[in-house]
């Protein structure tokens, strides 16, 4: 599978905090990590612990050019960032990506405020890799290489949040990743966002029994997930963002439940691949 062109590889797929726990094997305990392949392009969006096996994939391939694109920088999107081994090689370039703001912060002063003692030793001035920092504002599209579109779009999540379609032979996937929607009113700028995409990874935290109690905590469901992609036309559903108590046999459970009313749906664990 790993031959395919354009390739989708799920690092971490929990919401706010790891959960490592032995009820936690099937899905695995890391935190919002999604690497994409697009031809000999990596692409990375957020780096949350799931980045610490990406970071050892990377460095296993000698990949020395890749583009990170952070939907926001909640801890749990972020923590990884220190860890991703390729940013402390002098003959890596990166590009890394934000545009969430919803003030005129930028994307180096956001890296340069998380890594910054007393709460981590470890500053970005240890960073060998020729790296930029680069700032955009949704709806912009950005295309970081020939061939790859990437169109953007902001999110309800407090504090700002970013999605992105990534679109690359005829082919998109959408990363939306953290959002909160408004139960029984269509988004329609949304559903145009995300129309005929192959794959939609989406924040399902919650579900509609749930949600009414975390109103406001900035996040969806899987139905939600559900509805947006039967009405959008998505082909397939990957539920994004556990929340940290979810372990095997809940999110067991809760695939079942979704794929019996859309059977394009997955639940999103370390380790699964997708080709769009
Ligand atoms: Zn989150
Ligand atoms: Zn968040």
């Amino acid at each position: 599978m790993s031959e395919a062109p354009f390739l989708v590889r799920i690092w971490g797929a929990r919401g706010s905090l790891p959960a490592p726990a032995a009820s936690n094997t099937l899905f695995g305990s890391d935190t919002c990590s999604v690497e994409m392949r697009c031809g000999g392009h990596v692409l990375i969006f957020d780096v949350g612990s799931g980045a610490e096996s990406l970071s050892s994939r990377l460095t296993r391939e000698k990949v020395k050019d890749f583009d990170l694109f952070f939907s926001h920088c909640h801890f749990d999107h972020i923590m990884g960032l220190p860890f991703l081994k390729p940013l402390y090689d002098h003959e890596v370039t990166a590009r890394i990506y934000a545009g969430h703001f919803e003030d005129e912060t930028t994307c180096e002063e956001m890296v340069g405020g998380f890594m910054a003692p007393p709460y981590f030793p470890v500053t970005p001035k240890y960073f060998d890799a020729q790296i930029a920092y680069l700032n955009f504002r949704p709806p912009d599209t950005l295309t970081p290489h020939e061939g790859i579109v990437i169109r953007t779009h902001r999110l309800n999540h407090p504090n700002g949040c970013v999605g992105y379609r990534v679109s690359y032979l005829g082919r998109s996937v959408c990363y939306l990743t953290d959002i909160e929607h408004t139960p029984g009113k269509t988004d329609e700028k949304l559903l145009a966002f995300l129309k005929g995409a192959e794959i939609l990874i989406y924040d399902c935290m919650y579900n509609d029994a749930e949600f009414d109690h975390y109103r406001g905590y900035g996040h969806s469901t899987w139905e939600e997930g559900v509805r947006l992609c039967e009405a959008a036309g998505v082909k397939r559903l990957v539920i994004f963002h556990h929340r940290p108590g979810r372990h095997d046999e809940e999110l067991r459970k809760i695939e079942a439940d979704a794929q019996a009313r859309f059977p394009g749906a997955v639940v999103g664990r370390t380790g699964l691949e997708l080709v769009p």
